[in-house]
């Protein structure tokens, strides 16, 4: 069991000044390194002795990963860029709300302040047994503690489990993934551009991280191209207490309509799964349908075919169902233009 204490363990500082240095850094430490950025999700794993650095790499004094640009296609997230930048950026909420949405709907005013947008979809899973420090299958063992009849799993998935069924918590995912965003990631080979949804991956993949990082990889820049700005936006985020909490389940729409038909759609779920997820499906099924309830129910019971529920969360299956029909029905004007 984990011993929480309020001091920081012994670990080298690093505080490179350029994406380069801490690039080589990385690659110099590999296994032994960590990266920090606001340190929310970091500090927790250092403090509790779960997670044990020899090195760690600072990204704050890293200027050229921080800031919005306009690009050629779209726009430029630096990754070290702040969840309140994001939010309140005039490009974001003009063009590409839907993120500024999800982005203001994470946790708290002081964490959206010190977390960025890098972090947020880098963060590791909240399942307390692994927090915890408990020897499960994700920590390395062959257990899962949370998928026993006694397990403490309301939070927990209800599609794509193997062996781990603890979820992604990140807002920001299924916003950047129903946008179209691109992830530029730096690794010890070259540059790398993934889409946002390959970023992620399940158990199945790799049941010991949530993304495609590797050891002396940094995620320098997400992209949004043009194609999606403006598009009709819908973003509802339920959680247990409104004031802050992560994601019971998130759901993230963008839509262009025609003469009230769906032309074009992009559509993720998260907290369903251990990578948030793209509803290619349902895209496929409501692509040419009037957006109105009809179709959104349709939408909402394809998209929880196949979802297994554990012995407390159930609930999710109606809820997300009820998410992607209103995400898809439901489509408000400017629900979030004001
Ligand atoms: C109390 C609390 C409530 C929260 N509620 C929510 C919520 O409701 N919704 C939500 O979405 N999130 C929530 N979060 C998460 C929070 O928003 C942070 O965004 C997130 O924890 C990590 O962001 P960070 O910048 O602090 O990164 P860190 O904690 O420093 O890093 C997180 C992880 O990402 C890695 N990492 C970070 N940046 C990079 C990079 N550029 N390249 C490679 N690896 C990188 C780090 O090594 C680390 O493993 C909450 C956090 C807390 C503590
Ligand atoms: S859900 Fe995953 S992280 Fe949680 S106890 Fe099970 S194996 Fe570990």
């Amino acid at each position: 069991m984990a011993v929480i204490r309020d001091v920081m363990p012994s670990f080298e500082l690093v505080q490179p000044n350029s994406v380069a240095e801490a690039q080589s850094l990385l690659e110099q430490h590999a296994e032994d390194a960590w990266v920090l950025a606001g340190g929310l999700d970091t500090f927790d794993w250092l403090k509790d002795r779960i997670k044990r650095p020899k090195i760690v790499v600072d990204l704050s004094g890293i200027e050229e990963l921080r800031g919005i640009r306009p690009a050629s296609d779209g726009i430029e997230i630096g990754a070290m860029t702040t969840l309140t930048e994001v939010v309140q950026h005039p490009m974001i909420q003009q063009e590409y709300s839907l993120l500024a949405e999800a982005a203001s709907l994470v946790a708290s005013p002081q964490i959206r302040n010190q977390g960025t947008i890098g972090g947020n979809v880098s963060q590791d899973t909240r399942c307390w047994y692994y927090r915890a420090g408990w020897p499960c299958y994700r920590a390395g063992g062959n257990i899962c503690y949370a998928d026993t009849p006694e397990g403490r799993n309301r939070e927990h998935a209800i599609l794509d489990a193997d062996r781990c069924v603890a979820v992604n918590p990140s807002d920001t995912a299924p916003a950047l993934i129903a946008l179209d965003a691109k992830f530029v990631i730096r690794t010890p080979q070259g540059e790398r551009v993934v889409n946002a949804e390959d970023y992620f991956v399940g158990p199945g993949i790799d049941i010991t991280r949530l993304h495609i990082l590797k050891a002396g990889d940094l995620l320098t820049t997400i992209q949004i191209p043009a194609q999606w700005a403006g598009a009709k936006f819908y973003f509802e985020k339920v959680r247990d207490r409104n004031v802050w909490d992560f994601p019971l389940l998130n759901v993230a729409s963008a839509q262009f309509l025609s003469d009230g038909k769906i032309e074009r759609i992009r559509i993720a779920v998260n907290a369903a799964a251990a990578r948030p997820l793209r509803l290619a499906a349902v895209e496929n099924a409501v692509r040419g349908m009037p957006a109105n309830a009809a179709t959104g129910e349709m939408a909402g019971k394809l998209a929880v075919q196949g979802a297994v529920p554990l012995q407390f969360n159930a609930y999710k299956i109606p809820l997300m169902r009820n998410l992607v029909k209103r995400a898809i029905g439901g489509v408000e004007e400017a629900k979030w233009a004001s």
